[in-house]
């Protein structure tokens, strides 16, 4: 074939490709137009997923009938005039693409009244051509009536999911929108049903209860940065230069999904994906889900336009950053501390809000100041006690209530200090497993295990922070013979067990000699302990260094952990139970499984049928 220029029709048809990539995109444009346009109410209608129909009304500026017809060529555009206008972009549209993009590909009727015209003007076009134009009386805004999309595209009809997978992606971006912007009114009717709609009264949470539902939007957690102390170095401080701001809700660390799907990310006001920022959400949840599960979060990111660069994708939904360290860092933070400031206690039947009660203002006041108390007393007895919880680290690096924090930089778990917890009276132990405890409102069942798991996790941290984990050397040393890849593995890991409190030689071919280990480690085997981490590493291969580390902090800790089947006396059950007061995060195991489940009195007087 001859080299030839392509027909206007077929480039369109090319180009439209990448934006109207499926009836969700159609959706999508079309709002973001409508928003760009100020409209307060938008009302969506779709019919067969979309193939059918997809129609938006708003009420927003409307086009000027002599504008109507350029509204639909290609690259025009009202949203950006100079090269200039590129690197600050301040509306969700400004490629000028969208409308021809979908007109070549489609039927559109289009029915417009600019506030300034007397009347309003409706075009029909077909595969991009106009087949009419009249004046009609309209209010102002603009209706779009998308039919028969990809009618003469027939690879991309092909291509079209099932018409659930593609209402789905419609409801997702309508809500998200929602939720960008809770002061505009959204209606969405499908096939003649209204599957979802909006107040419009400018309140997040409305919207949260009409994306999630009443039961879920209770219990997410409003991002509040407003704590934040930064300090000047830390290199995820927003400052006068780079100001950015990131709000919205998180879910608690109760609430979790097979997949990524309910992390929405919005920069500036425009839905975004970004593998990296998303990751960053996840990565704040560190320890507090469990393993495979993933969080809600529905956050906003807002920062100078100039920071951000759009124009990356004709679908406008990937975005580049010029700090995207920065922002990594900063919406990890904000999300962190969200969840660390609160997170609930499991209870029986049902969530409570165990830390939103018990932090009312007399409780927590009288809670800091015994819980200190109550350690001292504790710290005496540890001592006495055979089974050893106290933990031989400097008593200035234990996580402790009302310890200033801004002095410590930002890690896995900032130390925000305040208990969690209420102050409970040990009753007993309950197969060999559970203790019993009583609190203000009612029983406390804890896992000893992962309850004594979590307390070891957060002391090694701290103590890490500190560069002050204790090792315990061993008088014989203990030799280690492993599997070639083991030994490979375990040798590039030296260095770094060697900071947490292991001391390793090479002793041989596939040998090791074990000279010290992790204090907490100190009265179990140290053989079984290193083939445990070992064992570890070669499951799952963990690129990154940090990762191999939380991996290996969290089999010391496991490892030293008291066991289930373990009896404890009362001395050593209130040693574990002030400990778990002290967590940042007593809740949940590292792994994410509870701690601790509560039976309030409320839940015990209805069991037994008094109330
Ligand atoms: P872009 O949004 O990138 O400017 P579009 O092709 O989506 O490109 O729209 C072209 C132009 O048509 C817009 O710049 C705007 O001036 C006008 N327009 C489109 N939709 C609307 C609407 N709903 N209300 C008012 N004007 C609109
Ligand atoms: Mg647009």
């Amino acid at each position: 074939m001859s080299i030839q220029v392509l027909s206007e029709q077929l480039a369109s048809q090319i180009a439209a490709g990448e934006v109207v990539e499926r009836p969700s995109s159609v959706v999508k444009e079309l709002i973001e137009n409508a928003i760009d346009a100020g409209a307060t109410t938008i009302n969506i209608d779709v019919r067969e997923s979309g193939q059918q129909l997809v129609q938006i009304a708003d009420n927003g500026a409307g086009i000027p009938a002599s504008e109507l017809e350029t509204a639909f060529l290609r690259h025009a555009t009202s949203k950006l005039h100079t090269s200039d206008d590129l690197n600050a972009i301040h509306t969700l549209g400004f490629r000028g693409e969208a409308l021809a993009a979908i007109a070549a590909v489609s039927k559109i009727t289009v029915v417009s009244r600019a506030e300034k015209d007397t009347a309003g003007t409706r075009l029909e076009l077909d595969g991009g051509f106009k087949t009419s134009r009249d004046t009609v009386g309209a209010p102002q805004g603009t209706v779009i009536a998308v039919e028969n999309l990809f009618f003469n595209t027939p690879a991309r009809l092909k291509f079209l999911k099932s018409t659930t997978t593609e209402k789905r992606l419609i409801d997702e971006f309508v809500t998200r929108y929602a939720l960008a912007y809770p002061a505009i009114r959204f209606r969405l009717v499908h096939n003649n049903r209204i599957t979802f709609q909006t107040n419009g009264s400018g309140s997040l949470r409305d919207v949260l209860v009409a994306v999630y539902g009443p039961e879920t939007a209770r219990q997410l957690l409003e991002i509040d940065t407003g704590k934040e102390k930064h300090s000047e170095e830390e290199a995820v401080t927003p400052s006068p230069r780079h100001p950015v701001t990131v709000s919205g809700y998180v879910g608690p660390p109760s609430l979790h999904w097979a997949n990524r799907s309910q992390i929405t990310l919005f920069v500036n006001g425009r839905w975004i994906k970004d593998n990296s920022l998303t990751y960053a959400v996840i990565q704040a949840y560190h320890t507090l889900l469990p393993t495979g599960r993933y969080p809600l979060g529905i956050i906003f990111i807002t920062m100078p336009a100039e920071e951000v660069d759009v124009n990356v994708h004709p679908a406008k939904t990937e975005v580049r950053f010029r700090h995207a360290n920065m922002i990594f860092g900063a919406v990890q933070k904000a999300v962190r501390q969200t969840l660390v400031a609160d997170s609930p206690i499991r209870s029986v039947g049902a969530w409570t809000v165990g830390s939103g009660e018990s932090a009312s203002p007399g409780w927590a006041g009288a809670l800091d100041q015994t819980a200190f108390s109550r350690r001292e007393d504790w710290e005496h007895q540890a001592g006495q006690s055979h089974l050893d919880l106290s933990w031989p680290i400097p008593a200035e690096t234990y996580p402790a209530a009302n310890v200033d924090t801004n002095s410590t930089p930002a890690a896995p778990l900032a130390n925000l200090g305040g208990s969690k917890l209420p102050i409970m009276r040990i009753i007993g132990q309950v197969g060999a497993s559970y203790i019993i405890t009583e609190g203000p409102d009612g029983l406390f069942l804890i896992d000893q295990h992962a309850a004594h798991e979590r307390i070891l996790y957060e002391q090694f941290m701290a103590a890490r922070q500190n560069d002050a984990v204790a090792s315990q050397g061993l008088v014989a040393g203990t030799a280690v013979h492993l599997s070639p890849s083991q030994a490979t593995l375990l040798a590039e890991n030296l260095d770094m067990l060697s900071q947490i409190g292991f001391q390793i030689e090479l002793f041989g071919p596939n040998a090791f000699m074990v000279r010290a280990v992790p204090a907490i480690l100190a009265k179990l085997d140290p053989a079984r302990a290193l083939q445990a981490i070992v064992d570890d590493l070669e499951q799952g291969n963990t690129p990154l260094e940090g990762q191999i580390e939380a991996k290996i902090i969290l089999r010391v800790c496991k490892t030293a952990a008291v066991k289930a089947g373990q009896t404890l006396t009362t001395t050593e059950m209130e040693a574990m139970v002030r400990q778990l007061e002290a967590c940042q995060s007593p809740h949940t195991c590292p792994h994410g499984r509870p701690t601790l489940i509560h039976l309030s009195v409320a839940q015990l007087a209805k069991e037994f049928g008094r109330i």
